[in-house]
């Protein structure tokens, strides 16, 4: 990394032997998961340059925006409609954090078992070596699951500027009224941090750029379908995880110009896995970078993933906004709907989940599905039996993996994964 790197983690407040003992980790397992995948397209080679400038280039443009005078704002969840923060001329950036960092530090303020995604996330703010939570004005919160909820209590104290959201957890009339009120207090506070008045123009000029994403997402997963795969699922992955990173426009480019690769790898009946091979859909907790395990045990034991049902996944990125409104409130309504589908398992009851997925695995002719639930994540944990059930109904066979961000269990998720695929073959 050059030193003008160097000069602006110091001046983010990053604490510089940390952080260069995660980059290398973080260099190390990228070169052993991704680089070592064989027959990749060749446009993956800008994932692989956004990955290792994800520290450094990205966050040098970041400090750019914020000389410019726009802001960046840091999000845990799916539900921050980013549509609200690219309208008011900022710049959205995920913070959810894929692994375990000063842990010791982390469990003197949350509880031992608290699951990975949450105790990462503080992990990387205690140890002072994420850049995005470093350069955001302002980070939001969100009142999911339990975990997260009562963590924003305490990440309060630690952060200057967190901004906490409130959330449904019923898909009833009242539920769809609390997700309006919030998400039209939430553009209060962008315009009054930006000082930007959203009107329509920029709200569909917002819509238009998210949607343009999550177009582009769509374009890919469907190429999916084919049998053989174009595509790895730790490829697909990558793609699903940058979203939350990268300059919206410049993804949307790459990621459609990978698809026309793809494509044509389709036509020439060329895959990353022999035509036949296990199809594997992956459902459940998201998958934050660097969280490849279960992805990596799965496609080196004898399969290939073909979808995932997570945020980082088509959870996430499935239904565009409706940007036909002409008025800030119909184009609010049209945000507010979108959002109302996503069928995260901390809505009660959560039938659309198990719908989804089975969808899913009949979409991508998927020959089974593992659910990947997060240790202590008690939403995803306890929808992986009516989930585990749904599936069997259909005749769909289905493993439950519960596991976490350390590698002490790869051996025995590796036997359980090829006794699955085994069986699905
Ligand atoms: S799983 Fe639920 S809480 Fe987590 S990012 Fe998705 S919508 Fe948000
Ligand atoms: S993985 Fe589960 S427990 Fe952890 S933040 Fe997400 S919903 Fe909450």
């Amino acid at each position: 990394m050059s030193e003008d790197y160097k000069s602006m983690w110091e001046s983010l407040g990053l604490d510089l032997g940390a952080h260069d003992a995660l980059l290398e980790v973080l260099g190390k397992g990228y070169q052993d998961i991704y680089l070592a995948q064989k027959d990749r397209p060749e446009g993956m080679s800008y994932f692989d340059f956004v990955m290792s400038e994800v520290h450094g280039l990205r966050i040098k443009e970041l400090m750019d925006e914020k000389a410019a005078g726009r802001k960046v704002i840091g999000s845990f969840c799916v539900f921050v409609p980013e549509e609200i923060v690219r309208a008011a001329d900022a710049t959205f950036v995920g913070l959810c954090a894929g692994a375990d960092f000063a842990t010791e530090e982390v469990e003197k303020l949350l509880p031992r078992n608290t699951c990975s995604l949450i105790k990462s996330a503080f992990g990387f703010n205690l140890g002072k070596v994420c850049p995005y939570i470093e350069s955001a004005d302002m980070i939001v919160g969100e009142n999911t699951c339990d975990g997260k909820k009562k963590s924003y209590e305490t990440l309060k104290n630690l952060v200057p500027n967190l901004y906490v959201m409130d959330l449904p957890q019923m898909k009833s009339d009242e539920g769809k009224a609390l997700l309006k009120a919030e998400y039209l207090r939430f553009k209060e506070a962008v315009e009054k941090l930006t000082s930007i008045t959203i009107d329509a123009e920029r709200l569909k000029k917002g819509i238009e750029i998210v949607n343009n994403k999550r177009k582009a997402i769509h374009r890919l997963a469907g190429l999916r379908k084919a049998d053989p795969s174009p595509i790895s699922g730790l490829d697909a992955l990558l793609a699903n995880q940058v979203f939350f990173y990268d300059n919206p426009v410049r993804f949307t480019e790459s990621v459609n110009k990978i698809c026309d690769e793809l494509e044509t790898r389709i036509e020439k009946g060329e895959g990353v896995f022999p035509k036949g091979t296990p199809r594997i859909l992956l459902s459940g907790c998201p998958m934050a970078v660097p969280n490849w395990k279960l992805p990596w045990i799965i496609e080196t034991s004898g399969a290939v993933i073909v979808g995932e049902e997570s945020c980082v996944g088509e959870r996430g990125t499935r239904n565009l906004t409706d940007d036909t409104g002409n008025t800030v409130e119909e184009l609010m309504e049209g945000i507010v709907d979108r959002y109302f589908k996503v069928d995260c398992a901390i809505f009660t009851p959560n039938p659309d989940r198990l719908d989804h997925i089975v969808e899913m695995a009949k979409t991508y002719k998927a020959d089974g599905v593992i659910h990947y639930g997060l240790q202590f994540c008690q939403p995803y944990l306890m929808e992986a039996m009516p989930v585990e059930k749904a599936l069997e109904e259909k005749n769909i066979p289905c493993l439950r993996i519960e596991t976490d961000y350390s590698m002490e269990d790869v051996g025995q998720l590796k036997t359980r994964v090829e006794a699955f695929v085994e069986l699905i073959k």
